[in-house]
């Protein structure tokens, strides 16, 4: 039996591959695989069903990545990728993860001490905080105009809790007076909002929904997933009580890592539950044992495996942030996102998002009567290599998300997607 390591692709003894692929191992990889036969009496026969045309390894193309996320990964966060894996509990990786912990205390503006990556995407995040914060019954009011406000009412349902939802436009920010109004208790135990959202390209003013938090007695969540060194986030000047983000927006970063953050009043809430966090994996006051055991006293213990080399990648991704300085990034955000905005409504484009209300990191045009959504979208990627972003919900098929997030966000960029555009739309 020719194996793994032999240097050909080639199926485990006994099992069966087509002629033509067995001779043409590097052929475009095909899965092959016999499970549906395990009920049969071939199976009886076969020792080895679960056989597989073992593919050649995986070199993805090169995309220029333009949509809402996953954005361009620096070449110096993939070369962090790839250094050594350590033990999640070494010496020389505990120091890591204090640089870690600092830089993201940086980023958010903050002194929480709570400030960590979860093991997870942004939606991980956005469960985390929501699974530590409800308890069954608590009432939580969440502004939805977008799908991802959508999201985090129904995480907060699944959590148990008592979830009122004040809908706003699509493609507008929320009115914070009409968040207020569509209050159906007089107090909340949290209100939660979305900075960017993602699937309009609109960005919220957070300090007026801070008023109305304070209005209803309830602590304040907000999701910068796609906020996050892209626009100002303040969570101590603002009041946000907990905030989740991600790494593949504008930290330039592979997806994987969710960045959250805790403050006082969301801490004093977790030691007070009545029971404990319904999810073994994101119970914060689990994980704190991990990453800052230095609050509850006790030495710094295991609760799961840190995905190591995602947390070099992100280490990385928070360095690149802070040395091109959190000013000099959102201004570099800003003026790239004008010169798109200028650049798409020279072609005769229309952007559905009033000016104030926009996001830097991603703009929604819209598609133009007749406009083929999927055409384009396959042309540009094919013949460009390029990746923009189709809408959600009931966006989808008409409008386009175009992101410049992180290291994505620059004049070449632009003047790139312009041009494709212009060729195929
Ligand atoms: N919130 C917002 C605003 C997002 O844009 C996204 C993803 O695009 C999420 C939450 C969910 O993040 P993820 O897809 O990384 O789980």
């Amino acid at each position: 039996m020719q194996g793994r390591y032999s240097g050909r692709s080639v199926a485990p003894e006994g099992a069966t591959i087509p002629r033509e692929r067995a001779l043409a191992p590097h052929a475009a990889p095909r899965f092959f695989c016999a499970r549906a036969r395990s009920q049969t009496a071939a199976h009886l026969l076969n020792p080895t069903p679960y056989a597989v045309q073992i593919p050649r390894p995986a070199l993805p193309p090169h995309r220029v990545l333009m949509g809402p996320g996953p954005s361009d990964v620096d070449p110096a966060v993939l070369a962090a990728l790839s250094r050594p894996t350590l033990g999640h509990l070494d010496p020389a990786f505990v120091d890591l993860m204090e640089e870690v912990r600092a830089m993201l205390r940086a980023v958010y503006r903050t002194d929480n001490d709570v400030s960590v990556p979860i093991s997870g995407t942004g939606s991980a995040g956005m469960e985390t905080c929501i699974v530590n914060l409800v308890e069954p019954g608590d009432r939580v009011l969440v502004g939805v105009h977008g799908v991802f406000g959508g999201r985090m009412a129904d995480v907060a349902r699944r959590a148990g809790a008592d979830v009122t939802e004040v809908h706003g436009e699509w493609g507008r920010a929320l009115d914070p007076a009409a968040l207020r109004a569509g209050a159906e208790h007089d107090r909340y135990d949290l209100v939660g909002v979305v900075h960017a959202e993602t699937s309009t390209g609109v960005l919220q003013s957070i300090p007026p929904i801070r008023e109305v938090a304070d209005g209803l007695g309830a602590l304040l969540l907000v999701d910068c997933v796609t906020s996050l060194t892209g626009h100002a986030v303040e969570v101590d000047r603002w009041g946000i009580d907990a905030a989740y983000s991600g790494t593949q927006k504008c930290l330039s970063c592979p997806p994987g890592l969710s960045p959250v953050t805790f403050g006082p009043r969301a801490v004093e809430r977790l030691g007070k539950r009545d029971r404990s966090v319904q999810s073994w994996y994101l119970d914060l006051s689990l994980i704190g044992g991990y990453w800052s055991p230095e609050a509850g006293g006790a030495p710094r213990s295991y609760h799961h495996t840190a995905p190591i080399n995602m947390l070099y990648a992100l280490h990385e991704a928070l360095r690149l942030a802070l040395e091109e300085g959190l000013p000099a990034r959102f201004e570099r955000h800003a003026r790239n996102a004008e010169l798109l905005r200028a650049g798409l409504v020279d072609l005769g484009l229309e952007l559905p998002v009033p000016e104030g209300e926009r996001l830097n990191p991603l703009t929604v045009v819209t598609i133009p009567d007749g406009g083929d959504d999927a055409r384009v979208r396959t042309e540009l990627l094919e013949r460009f290599g390029l990746e923009i972003g189709g809408g959600l919900g009931p966006m989808k098929g008409k409008v386009w998300r175009i992101g410049l997030m992180g290291a994505g966000s620059t004049e070449r960029n632009v003047a790139r997607c312009l041009a494709a555009l212009r060729d195929v739309r």
